[in-house]
């Protein structure tokens, strides 16, 4: 078994209208504090007598928040101290990083540092989208972006889309899938707009007003044919679809760096941790954490995490243990989550349950596949994962 690495960075330029996250802007001089804070928190790990994190570090992900607004030098610290004090072995490191915000100096920096996969935040190719959501980059910042990053080495890319934006229209979202289909980037993610009562747009939803362009979003009906014209498109791009919010290139993408051309494919070798219920440590503020049979979450807010670090302890929240069936659940609405599906057998034999007729349930309704021991969400059914998934473990 290897390790994943998580390092959250809580900080952004500005609030963007639908975000609900614990990050936001925050005074410059803070950066440095907490990637310290960062560096101490991976040497008081290292310390740690727990089994799990002797496995080698093999993917690492840098994201927030806008990791990318840190001084390249500060993000390299934070890379070399985990390889001085981890068994370190990675394939995949990923910086997530917004379009405006990169420099070519920036971009061989974070190559230099050991980065080879960037996770772009475009989520529209429409200006008008974009502002009405409170995002500082606009589309000729995207192309640029993506030329940076390729200049200095950077094959494995990965473009963020989201589908259900203010002011998005059929037209407008063809655009957009065409444009990032143009660019042919190794990865793609396309997540369905969730409207969180936590955000500003949220809230203003919620009120019946019309700040941050919430009148203007579109429906659900609306949001789930984007998303549907998105499968088709990538389909017959050369794109395999093989999560529910996530396509891999098959081919090579545009650029390909020998060194960098991964022997996995194009899939978020990271992010398939998450799915596959493999461990991962998480660093920094609201980071999220999991052994196999524990998981939880780092003090979200950033300045008690930092004093609690400083004072030698790791701030642990939500700290829950993951009982048979919670991990038998997880299992199942992790597992269908990719569209490989799970082996119900194996999940059978493994948790010692019987889950023939629930499974059976489901695909008599039309919600999932089922072909010898494997089910699979029902291709139709991916935009209502979500109630698939209630029904399943309900
Ligand atoms: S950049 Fe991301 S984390 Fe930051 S405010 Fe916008 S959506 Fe939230």
């Amino acid at each position: 078994m290897t390790l994943g690495v998580y390092v959250q960075v809580p900080f952004c330029q500005t609030k963007c209208t639908y975000c609900n996250f614990h990050t936001g802007p925050v005074a410059k001089s803070l950066y440095n504090p907490f990637v310290e804070a960062v560096v101490r928190e991976i040497e008081l790990w290292a310390t740690s007598s727990e089994k799990w994190l002797k496995a080698a570090v093999d993917t690492v992900y840098v994201g927030g928040g806008t990791p990318s607004l840190l001084e390249p030098a500060t993000l390299s610290r934070v890379l070399e101290a985990l390889q001085e004090r981890f068994d370190c072995a990675w394939t995949e490191v990923t910086l997530e990083a917004d379009p405006e915000t990169i420099t070519s100096g920036k971009a061989a920096a974070w190559r230099a540092a050991g980065f080879n996969r960037v996770s772009l935040g475009v989520q529209s190719f429409s200006d008008v989208e974009l502002k009405a959501a409170g995002r500082m980059h606009r589309r000729t910042d995207i192309f640029a972006a993506v030329k940076t990053l390729r200049a200095a080495g950077f094959d494995n890319i990965s473009c963020d889309l989201i589908a259900g934006l203010p002011h998005q229209t059929a037209a407008s979202w063809e655009n957009s899938i065409g444009e990032l289909l143009a660019l042919r980037p190794a990865h793609i993610s396309i997540y369905m707009m969730e409207i969180d009562e936590g955000s500003r747009l949220g809230r203003e939803v919620l009120a019946g007003g019309s700040r941050y362009s919430a009148s203007a979003l579109p429906s659900d009906d609306a949001m789930a044919e984007f998303y549907e014209h998105a499968c088709a498109q990538l389909a017959t791009s050369g794109y395999e679809h093989y999560e529910i919010s996530n396509w891999a290139l098959v081919a090579q993408p545009l650029l390909v760096a020998p060194s960098t051309a991964s022997p996995l494919g194009w899939r978020s070798q990271h992010n398939l941790k998450y799915w596959r219920r493999e461990p991962y440590l998480g660093l920094g503020a609201g980071a999220h954490s999991f052994n196999g049979t524990h998981r939880w979450a780092n003090a979200h807010d950033a300045s008690a995490y930092v004093s609690a670090i400083q004072q030698g302890r790791i701030p642990v929240e939500q700290m829950e243990t993951v009982g048979a069936e919670a991990a038998l659940n997880e299992e199942l609405f992790l597992g269908l989550r990719l569209l490989e599906g799970i082996d119900f057998a194996a999940i059978e034999r493994r948790y010692n349950v019987c889950l023939a007729s629930r499974l059976e349930d489901l695909r008599k309704e039309g919600l999932l596949t089922i072909e010898g021991t494997r089910a699979k969400l029902a291709a139709k059914r991916l935009t209502v994962s979500n109630e698939v998934f209630v029904e399943l473990l309900g």
